[in-house]
């Protein structure tokens, strides 16, 4: 280090107190990267590599960027996991003795970026914290610096860790290092996923020392006003969260005005794997949200709105209250047309009221921010206007909570042009008439220019000099051009000052005088509407509150106007919500199939769920036949009434339902490293000693990831477990391709049997996507084989293969061997007379072999080696 130039040294220092950050130091115009840092950043940035020394022994290793283009590269590598600490140059140069003082004034990270490149307009950019205790009880806090929201929660066990965890999907984690590196960690991690996951140290999560931060942000005495006094370890993380915006120097954090515990029990719960298996807000497919729940449901016309909608998904209501308000506020929307759509014209182009609140408040915000705050605001009298004409209480609440904000309008409407520059300090921000002083300077200036304009015109004149020009340039400032020609006419009165190879150029002392007038009144000029910028953006940060809660409130009537134009528009109907256990709905559709679905149309379908007759039905069909969608039909339909939308179907009476349990498919490969089998196992235990009374439990071909006879047994254990367990008995979909379930119907009374209708026609199943009562009889797994393009020879000998098994497999009354003994299954002794019963490798490798699970290649593939073994 000793021989380091003083910079190199200046550098290493601060680089010293950034270690994991990749540090931006800014060079005059440029911000450069050193050694490491500039190896991994030209490698991410595709920027060229130069060095420090060339040919010296120490090379060190350098890229740069210039600093007005920084954003994008900042962006590319938050996006790439990395955190970004820029380092300015605190003290002019010019004042400077000897090196210039440097210091980081920010730390860019993915949870903190404030830079709309890098936010996805109707997503929360969350950074959350976790502090961990004892029994695995966890507290979280999440904060989202672009919008203010900040609030906490607590939960218990893993599995409402995950579920909160994938709902508020944040870019980055707080977590003490102490818990990573003891035992929890093998168990956090895989919760994390590919997060950027930050290390505190312990202290950070002190109880005191957390809630004396927060005390002393938010200037209140204690936590009761915020109704989090009792949260514990809510409050530590909530206190991590504020320490790291603290240390990474976030400016000013005036938009975080209070704090907001929530319990997950408040909400309808859903765990991370139905989240997943509903495709709420993204497919499984590829993640997206086009043909999830929300890419269907989305008709929001703001970006505020886009999130509140995502968020009202998340966290469905499960107060029966609070929801009929909601229902109330759409249907009253969805019958007036016309005002609808002059609200949702009036909406449309109102800006991300929210962000642009937080920018304001950081300081962060442009001239074209306050402009486009203004032109929002301009809006906001006829929405008033609008709603004053409903009578919905929601709607009439919404309306008291919109502050027209005339005076921030007004002020805005008063000081700034309409068209202002991204540049704020070259002036034409402000406009003419808002400042005394101003005016004055730009009429001075404006005389001044003219005068100079008119010079050239007098001077011609007098001289008689034609081409005579009156120019500038920044060395000079104002000047007359003659050409060489013309010399012997220059009067007494020029001063020379530049010879060229064709033209002299001249100055005289009018012209240097007014030149200095312009110039003067120029420079003040663009100080001083920078300075008025300032001050304007000021006054309207002091009124973020009111700016806050207009924000929201339009958020909310956004979302419920977009509720309103899908239930007109799709022809969805009001459910009836009650505290009953029932669920009963009528030609119910999938929300998502019934859009996509462009080449059949959609059958609709009943279903009546309820905890006495109705609690358990076992769907039984083909592959292919429907079940799936039905099953999630119900679900998806039971969860949008939750939320207080109104859904695709003729009738629907909902009992309010606390979870929603999914288990569906053994085929998702998660890359947890567990088993497939283990982790749909793990699930179905999950769901066993979580449901409740009001859980609505959907199951899709449990058991499927093991042996068939395993399988079955498993489905029927866990059905029979359900039925059984009388006091829960939560509602129950349950699909399966084991028709032997049907039999559980004859001992529980719950139980009923439906399967998906199917028509078999010349030897092909024609699926009919309705319903109905009674087991299926019949797999037409072989049909279904045909259709996915198995080649002939192999579906003949299939059949042949499958009256052989039949023949050995189902006891002389033709009922499966389970039909006989309730509890368990006996295994059907497997008789294969297709082979020689001496014949042991066959039969095990038959054994092994797991049909549900093949791809028609596989099974071609095991037919093959099968017929290599005879
Ligand atoms: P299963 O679970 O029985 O294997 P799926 O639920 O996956 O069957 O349905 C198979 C396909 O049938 C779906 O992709 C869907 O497009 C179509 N489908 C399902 N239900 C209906 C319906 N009620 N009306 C129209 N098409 C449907």
């Amino acid at each position: 280090m000793s021989n380091n130039t003083p910079m190199m040294r200046q550098y290493l220092e601060i680089k010293s107190q950034h270690p994991d950050a990749i540090l931006f130091f800014r060079l005059g115009d440029f911000y450069e990267m050193f050694m490491e840092d500039a190896v991994t950043a030209s490698r991410v940035l595709g920027l060229t590599l130069t060095s420090r020394n060339k040919g010296a022994v120490e090379q060190v290793p350098l890229c740069g960027i210039p600093y007005h283009s920084s954003q994008g590269y900042i962006a590319r590598l938050i996006d790439n996991g990395f955190k970004v600490a820029i380092c300015e140059q605190v003290e002019d140069p010019k004042d400077a003795k000897g090196i210039v003082k440097r210091e980081v004034v920010q730390v860019v990270t993915p949870g903190l970026v404030v830079d709309s490149d890098n936010l996805q307009p109707k997503e929360n950019n969350f950074l959350l914290a976790l502090a961990v205790a004892e029994g695995e009880h966890f507290g979280l806090s999440c904060v989202d610096i672009t919008t203010g929201v900040f609030r906490l929660t607590e939960c218990r066990g893993m599995e409402e860790l995950r579920s909160e965890i994938s709902n508020l999907n944040p870019r980055e984690i707080l977590v003490a290092d102490e818990e990573l590196t003891a035992t929890a960690c093998g168990r956090l991690k895989p919760l994390f996923a590919e997060r950027l996951i930050n290390r505190l140290p312990e202290w950070v999560f002190e109880p005191d020392r957390a809630r004396r931060l927060l005390l002393d942000f938010f200037g209140v005495a204690n936590l009761q006003g915020f109704g989090c006094e009792h949260l514990h370890l809510g409050v530590r993380a909530a206190g991590a969260v504020l320490h790291y915006l603290q240390q990474t120097r976030q400016g000013a954090l005036d938009h975080i005005r209070s704090l907001s515990p929530y319990a997950c029990a408040d909400y309808l719960i859903l765990d991370a794997a139905t989240r997943r298996n509903l495709e709420l807000t993204a497919t499984q497919g590829d993640g997206r949200k086009k043909g999830s729940l929300l890419g269907v449901m989305d008709r929001t016309l703001t970006a505020m709105g886009g999130r509140k909608l995502r968020h009202w998904i998340n966290y469905p209501l499960n107060d029966a209250g609070q929801i009929r308000a909601r229902l109330q506020a759409v249907g009253e929307l969805r019958d007036k047309s016309m005002l609808r759509g002059d609200l949702r014209e009036s909406l449309d182009g109102v800006y991300d009221l929210e962000r642009l609140g937080a920018r304001i408040a950081m300081a962060g915000a442009g001239a074209k921010d306050l402009v486009g705050l203004r032109t929002s605001l301009e809006k906001l009298p006829a929405i008033l206007n609008l709603l004053g004409e409903l009578e919905a209480p929601l709607l009439t609440h919404l309306a008291a909570a919109i502050d027209p904000l005339e005076d921030v309008r007004d002020l805005i409407a008063e000081a700034l042009v309409d068209d202002p520059p991204f540049v704020l300090r070259e002036g034409g921000l402000i406009r003419d008439g808002f400042n005394a002083e101003l005016d004055e300077l730009r009429l001075i200036s404006r005389e001044g220019k003219g005068w100079i304009a008119r010079l050239e015109q007098q001077e011609r004149e007098r001289t008689g000099i034609g081409s005579l020009k009156v120019r500038y340039n920044k060395v000079f400032g104002y000047y007359i051009e003659i050409t060489k020609t013309h010399l012997a006419r220059v009067p007494e009165d020029y001063q020379r000052k530049q010879t060229l190879v064709n033209a002299e150029r001249f100055i005289t002392p009018a012209l240097k005088e007014y030149e200095n007038k312009v110039l003067g009144a120029e420079e003040r000029i663009q100080a001083l509407e920078y300075d008025l910028f300032q001050e304007v953006r000021a006054q309207v940060a002091v009124q973020g509150a009111r700016l806050q809660a207009t924000a929201d409130a339009l958020a909310e009537l956004d979302v419920l106007l977009g509720l309103a134009d899908l239930a007109h528009e799709a022809d969805y109907v009001c459910p009836r919500i009650d505290e009953s256990t029932v669920l009963h709905i009528e030609d119910g559709r999938h929300p998502v199939v019934e859009r996509m679905n462009l080449g059949e149309r959609f059958v609709p379908n009943d279903v009546l769920l309820d905890t006495e007759e109705h609690q358990l039905l076992i769907i039984t069909g083909p592959n292919m036949a429907g079940k799936s969608t039905f099953m999630r039909q119900v679900a998806l339909i039971t969860l949008m009434a939750h939320l207080g939308s109104f859904v695709p179907a003729r009738a629907a009476r909902i009992g309010l339902v606390d979870r929603i349990f999914t288990r569906v498919g053994a085929s998702d490969n998660l890359a947890s490293g567990q088993s497939t089998f283990m982790v749909e196992m793990t699930e179905t235990a999950n769901i066993l000693h979580n449901a409740t009374t009001r859980s609505l439990i959907i199951l899709d071909e449990i058991g499927r990831g093991t042996s068939t006879f395993d399988g079955v047994s498993i489905a029927w254990a866990v059905a029979e477990y359900l039925h059984d367990h009388a006091p829960v008995a939560a509602k129950t979909l349950f699909a399966t391709h084991y028709h032997e379930l049907a039999d559980l119907a004859l001992t529980c009374k719950r139980v009923k049997n439906w399967n998906v209708a199917v028509r078999e026609w010349n030897d092909q199943v024609i699926f009919l996507r309705k319903i109905v009562k009674g087991g299926a009889s019949h797999s037409y797994g072989i049909q279904v084989a045909r259709l996915a393009g198995i080649p002939p020879a192999v579906v003949e000998r299939a059949k042949e293969v499958l009256r052989n098994l039949e023949a050995g497999e189902f006891s002389a009354e033709g009922r499966p061997a389970l039909a006989r003994g309730r509890g368990r299954p006996q295994a059907p002794s497997p008789q294969l007379s297709l082979f020689d019963p001496g014949s042991d490798a066959l039969r095990r490798k038959l054994e092994d072999i797991d049909v549900s699970v093949l791809t028609p290649l596989e099974a071609l593939n095991v037919l093959d080696g099968l017929k290599k073994m005879v």
